[in-house]
């Protein structure tokens, strides 16, 4: 799903904790991930400075180190932690190219629980392969106390990889139904809304276009690991500007990001990812709150799911419009073993990031 293994940054090259504390105070959510964070020698350093700054700390990470995770929540218990968990053992391990990921991830969460945490869980990424152990993974994850959150194949700059398609959309797409039917039922409103979360994952998967615009650039930014400062992590023609060199106040203020937001609104792409449809699901008056759109389908299917009826997907979605896709098979690196050197001297965006077209339908 992801090539940063093949495309490792320097390290001496990359963002430091005394740049990211050039970002302001007051941010909803900052989410350190990968590549890999727990890869960082100064993971703890990046948490302290990062983590006053923000409502939700999350960490994404595969979960294979997770007791480099220990010490930080032991000491910030309300951060949030996501592992990759892409279904059961074999198909997790299978997908992602790891030897006994699977069981180290769970174990992982298991410790961390154990060190306090409070909000840990798995994150799933929807795809032909895995999508018949998605009610399962979540009914597992619910089991445990930890939540799973959802997102599907896309194709970015930050993958370096432009062949992330489904294979048979409107197959996996039906099977998304039952995780929105599951979500629907639990007592918990964060789930309510991840139903809606998942509904635009239905949309996006059959390759309609998106439930809510785009607000990349105002309602969200990216920091790659070299300090530049992106609208989103899948246009490599959507700059802000750069952390070392410049200030948040005049990174935001620049007329480089006024462009780049400027191209948003046009945008095209059809991305429904965690983050992009997380804050285009919020209202623009109270952000804390939901835009109406996602309200009424909550409420409306709330109390039709409370009265033991179904959730008429049909009169939502239309199957019958479905985009095309090629077939193109993903390779396991589980029994190649592909050997990576570092690349010195990636001193330019165009050397971090040479694929340039990246399309999500
Ligand atoms: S919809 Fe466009 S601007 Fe938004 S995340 Fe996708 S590529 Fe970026």
């Amino acid at each position: 799903m992801c090539y940063i293994w093949k495309n490792p940054t320097e390290p001496k090259l990359e963002v430091t904790a005394a740049t990211l504390s050039k970002l302001p105070g007051g941010f909803d959510n900052l989410n350190l991930s990968g590549g890999e964070p727990t890869l960082r020698r100064d993971l703890t350093e990046l948490v302290e400075v990062l983590y006053p700054k923000a409502r939700i700390m999350e960490i994404s990470s595969n979960g294979l180190h997770p007791e480099k995770l220990v010490p930080i929540i032991k000491k910030y218990p309300n951060i949030k932690v996501r592992f990759s968990l892409e279904g059961d053992e074999a198909t997790s391990n299978r997908i992602r190219g790891e030897e006994n990921g699977a069981a180290t991830k769970i174990a992982g969460l298991r410790m961390l629980q154990e060190a306090g945490g409070t909000d840990l869980g798995f994150a799933f990424v929807i795809q032909d392969e895995n999508v018949d152990q998605l009610v399962k993974t979540y009914e597992f994850a619910k089991s445990h106390g930890f939540e799973l959150a959802t997102s599907t194949l896309h194709n970015a700059w930050q993958f370096y990889k432009n062949d992330n398609y489904f294979y048979d959309r409107v197959k996996v797409a039906r099977q998304v139904e039952g995780l929105v039917s599951g979500l629907m039922k639990s007592g918990k409103v964060k789930n309510w809304f991840r139903a809606y979360l998942n509904l635009g994952l239905i949309e996006k998967i059959l390759g309609h276009p998106r439930l809510i615009p785009c607000v990349a650039g105002t309602g969200f930014a990216f920091i790659d690991p070299w300090s530049d400062v992106w609208a989103c992590n899948v246009r490599s023609d959507l700059p802000l500007g750069n952390l070392v060199r410049q200030s948040w106040d005049d990174i935001v203020a620049s007329e480089t990001a006024r462009n780049s937001i400027g191209k948003v609104r046009a945008c095209e792409q059809n991305c429904w990812m965690v983050t992009t449809a997380r804050t285009a699901m919020r209202s623009n008056l109270i952000p804390q709150a939901p835009k109406a759109g996602p309200l009424m389908w909550v409420l409306k299917n709330k109390l039709k799911v409370s009265l033991g009826r179904k959730i008429d997907f049909d009169k939502y979605i239309d199957y019958t419009d479905v985009k095309p896709t090629p077939h193109v098979a993903r390779r396991s690196y589980l029994v190649e073993h592909e050997k990576i050197k570092l690349v010195k001297g990636r001193d330019t965006t165009d050397k971090h990031y040479p694929l340039k077209v990246f399309e999500n339908t």
